[in-house]
Formats: C-alpha cells, sequence, structure tokens
C-alpha cells in the first residue's frame, strides 16, 4: 500500500508541477525505511525528476568535528585517561601504562582490556604501534589484538621481517581470514585500522540466523574485503557461535611483554 501511495505520489507531483509553479512540493511523509524507489518498476521514466530522490536525506557529519574524530563519533581513547575503559577479567580500574604522547601501552600480564560500553554494528578507528624495540619472532613478536563484541580477532602484530602462519598475520581475522595484502609502516611507526563490522544475528532458541562480516582497511589499503565471520576465533579449535548481543570492545594483553600501543580511538555505531 505504502509503495503505491509512494507511486501516486510521484506522478502527482509531476503533474502539479506542470499547472503551477506556486504550489508547494507534496511531503513526503514516510519514514526512511519504507521508502521505496517505485519509480524503478513499470516503464522507462521519461523526466529526470522520475530518478532523483530527497529521502532520506542524510545527516551532516563533520569529518574532525570531535577532537579531530568524525561530529557524531564516540571518542573511546584520546590519551587523557581510562575513563570508559575497564579490565576484562573483573571490570576494575585499568592498570595498562598511560602515556604522555597521549597513548596507551600494554601492561605485560595484566590481562585484556574493554570498553564499558557495549555495541553492535560499528565503523571503528583505531591506531597501534609494536615497539621499535625488537623482540622474538613468529606470534611473540608486538602481538596484541582488536576483540569485535569482545569476541572476534582482528591481529595486530609486528610482521616486518617476521613471517607467521598467514591466517594468523597481521591484519588477518584471526585464523579466519587471510589479509589481502600486508601494509604495515615500519616496526616503531604508527599504523591505522579502519574497520566495519556488522554483528552476528540469533534467534531466540540462540542459533545463528546471519554470519557478522568484517571490513580491515589498514594504512589505508584494504585487508579485509567484508568478509564472513565464521564464529569465535580461538588459538585452538574452531570457531564457535555463542549467541549474544552488544558486546564490548576489547583490546589484548597477549601476556608476553610485547608491549603494543594503542591511540585515537573512536567509534560510530552503525
Ligand atoms: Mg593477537
Amino acid at each position: 500500500m505504502t509503495r503505491f501511495y509512494l507511486f501516486s505520489l510521484g506522478v502527482l507531483f509531476l503533474a502539479c508541477k506542470g499547472e503551477s509553479q506556486d504550489k508547494e512540493a507534496p511531503q513526503q511523509t514516510t519514514s526512511p525505511e519504507v521508502v521505496v524507489h517505485e519509480e524503478y518498476i513499470g516503464e522507462e521514466p521519461t523526466e529526470p525528476e522520475q530518478t532523483e530522490f530527497y529521502e532520506p536525506v542524510p545527516p551532516v557529519v563533520n569529518p574532525i568535528g570531535n577532537n579531530g574524530a568524525p561530529s557524531d563519533a564516540i571518542v573511546l581513547f584520546d590519551g587523557s585517561d581510562f575513563d570508559l575503559w575497564e579490565m576484562s577479567n573483573d571490570s576494575s580500574e585499568v592498570v595498562w601504562h598511560l602515556n604522555d604522547d597521549r597513548s596507551m601501552t600494554v601492561k605485560d600480564k595484566t590481562g585484556d582490556i574493554q570498553t564499558k560500553q557495549k555495541f553492535g554494528d560499528v565503523q571503528l578507528h583505531i591506531e597501534w604501534r609494536s615497539p621499535a624495540e625488537v623482540q622474538r619472532e613468529g606470534q611473540n613478536r608486538g602481538n596484541s589484538g582488536i576483540f569485535l563484541s569482545g569476541l572476534y580477532e582482528v591481529q595486530v602484530l609486528d610482521n616486518n621481517d617476521n613471517d607467521t602462519y598467514v591466517n594468523g598475520q597481521v591484519g588477518s581475522i584471526y585464523k579466519q581470514h587471510v589479509p589481502l595484502a600486508k601494509a604495515s609502516v615500519p616496526t616503531g611507526d604508527w599504523n591505522t585500522y579502519d574497520i566495519i563490522y556488522h554483528a552476528p544475528e540469533f534467534n531466540s532458541e540462540g542459533g545463528k540466523i546471519k554470519s557478522g562480516t568484517i571490513t580491515v582497511i589498514h594504512n589505508g589499503v584494504l585487508v579485509q574485503d567484508h568478509v564472513e565471520i565464521k564464529g569465535t576465533t580461538p588459538y585452538i579449535g574452531w570457531p564457535k557461535n555463542p549467541p549474544h548481543g552488544k558486546g564490548p570492545l576489547k583490546l589484548q594483553d597477549h601476556g608476553d611483554n610485547s608491549r603494543v600501543s594503542y591511540r585515537n580511538i573512536w567509534i560510530r555505531e552503525l
């Protein structure tokens, strides 16, 4: 019915437009979710207006309007404090290092940290750095990770001159998806990750009805292209699919003095 109404409205609009320039254009009163481009159905349009839409109107976002983050982003960490974070194991105050250069560094063997707020689908910006002083090799060199919904890890690793299994290298969805490229900056420099995450969906019985997806851009290079999340990302074992709602953003303490640092973390709920 709504579709028919919209179509009729479009025809009426075009008819009125020809009659009088004084009359106001009819107002569309439908919500953005139900605006259907009915004009694409049926006969080939003959007027340009038939394929031009004015709703939904996108919100205005200042890309640097929130201390350098988009105006509608939640700034999770700007270097001043850990107010929006907690230790993952017991929700206590964060004990990781807060540095003078407005970054944080993993404090070895203290455990992961996570946001107090829980999120569903998000766009995430986060910057990370491996320590300039190289120690150890493979998975034990500058290993950390970013867990969406607290469950699905985008790997952080110092992979420069340091090979490991490719589905666990930097930019991988850990043990699930090999990155499309290795796009790291030199060890000790700051990397950026821009991540688009859509959470999986579950029915009331706890069964997964839709897989989650992740897109990762590493230093401006696409490394994960809307890949399907198969489940959790354990070190040992296959992915599991426990039902969940919104979850925290979690950062990993790999427990081997990897000394990875983070800064400029902001998130936009989608
Ligand atoms: Mg890791």
